[in-house]
């Protein structure tokens, strides 16, 4: 059995590493240097923490996401998850307050810690306070997709995949050559490219981000305030993100640079030079939920997208669902099956 995969994001690496464990041989053809994976900050947090309420399924999500990662990390013999608290900032009293009661449901209970801590001599602004968000922390998306390409070797391209050199006229999918017996279709919001994917209601949401040098922001914790600051190594910060519904391109903006430097200015009181600023639009979707299933009439063709604004905490077991969709006849649930919209055009 041969497939290729058309992406090398978070949804391509969880896909090909499901397939590859499962004896499948995969075929990878990307062009790595675009897309969401490569700006995200990678930090996998199972709470809406504007809200302090539980991710749509984040318990299953995260139980899933930290084995899965932990392997890779085997299999890559590449570190790629960092344990990180995240300290997420009160803006006022009542805030804190809110925190200890979400601190008590069920759902929270093992993340959110009962407790406010004080902060007088840090680096941040934190007049009242802030609580810590146990048991998440970062993916290093960076080390992942290039470790992983690598790993894969000549089994990886890096190349535009052009649609209308897919032959779909004989009994297994044509490309380059290449025989398949199927095609997973993991490209975020260049979907809106595919012809036989490209009506799915993608709506994609673009994301600005910086990324600082700073010798005084510690490196123990992710800070979260208006923004996330995340430490990505010794001297650098992952520092975002914008949210802008109407722009869907990756050039990033001088109006939310202006944004993300006055929202990293309320929040740290250290010195820090600006060495980045990327842009990429995250795949969201029309109700918020992922976009997974098989094309009515080619039933070799496969979509994996729809990650929205958590990639890196539901691909790994989306990918699962996918896998067993395809190859064991296990239906998908309703949520993030495709046929929850109307039919897709049948050519
Ligand atoms: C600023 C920002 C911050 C974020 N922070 C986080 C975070 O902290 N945690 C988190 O979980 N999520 C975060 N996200 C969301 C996360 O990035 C996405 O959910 C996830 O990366 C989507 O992965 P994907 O593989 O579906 O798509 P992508 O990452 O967009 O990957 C698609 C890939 O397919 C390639 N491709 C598409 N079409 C073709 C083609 N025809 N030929 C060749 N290649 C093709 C693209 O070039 C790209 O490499 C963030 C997103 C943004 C923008």
């Amino acid at each position: 059995m041969r497939c290729l995969i058309v992406g090398s994001g978070l949804a391509a690496i969880a896909m090909a590493e499901h397939l590859r464990t499962h004896d499948v041989a995969v075929d990878l053809i990307s062009v790595k240097k675009k897309g969401a994976s490569i700006v995200a900050a990678g930090i996998l947090n199972p709470t809406v923490l504007k809200r302090y309420t539980a991710a749509w399924k984040s318990s299953l999500f995260i139980d899933y996401a930290l084995p899965f990662y932990r392997t890779l990390e085997d299999v890559l013999q590449q570190k790629l998850f960092e344990p990180l608290p995240i300290h997420r900032v009160f803006n006022t009293p009542a805030e804190a307050n809110d925190w200890m009661v979400a601190a008590d449901h069920p759902s929270l209970a093992p993340f959110l810690e009962a407790k406010i801590q004080a902060s007088t001599t840090s680096p941040f602004f934190a007049p009242n306070g802030y609580g810590r968000l146990l048991g998440v922390g970062r993916l290093n998306i960076q080390m992942l997709i290039n470790g992983y390409t690598r790993f894969l070797g000549n089994q990886y391209t890096e190349a535009y995949f052009d649609h209308s050199k897919l032959n779909l006229s004989t009994a297994q999918p044509k490309y380059n050559g290449v025989s398949y017996d199927h095609l997973f279709f993991c490209e975020g919001y260049q979907l809106k490219n595919n012809p036989w994917f490209g009506d799915l209601p993608l709506t994609g949401t673009k994301g600005e981000m910086l990324l600082i040098r700073s010798e005084q922001l510690p490196k123990n914790a992710i800070w979260k305030g208006p923004i996330f600051i995340a430490p990505v190594d010794a001297q650098h910060f992952w520092v975002g993100a914008s949210f802008n519904w109407t722009q869907k391109n990756d050039q990033p903006t001088q109006k939310d640079r202006i944004w993300l430097e006055k929202k990293l200015n309320q929040m740290v009181r250290v010195p820090y030079q600006i060495v980045g600023h990327m842009a990429g639009v995250r795949p969201t979707v029309i109700d918020r939920r992922p976009l997974l299933g098989t094309h009515p009439k080619h039933h070799q063709l496969h979509v994996f997208n729809g990650l929205g604004t958590r990639g890196g905490l539901m691909a790994p077991l989306l990918a699962k669902w996918l896998y067993q969709f395809v190859f064991e006849e296990k239906s998908l649930p309703q949520e993030v099956s495709i046929s929850r919209f109307a039919q897709l055009p049948s050519s």
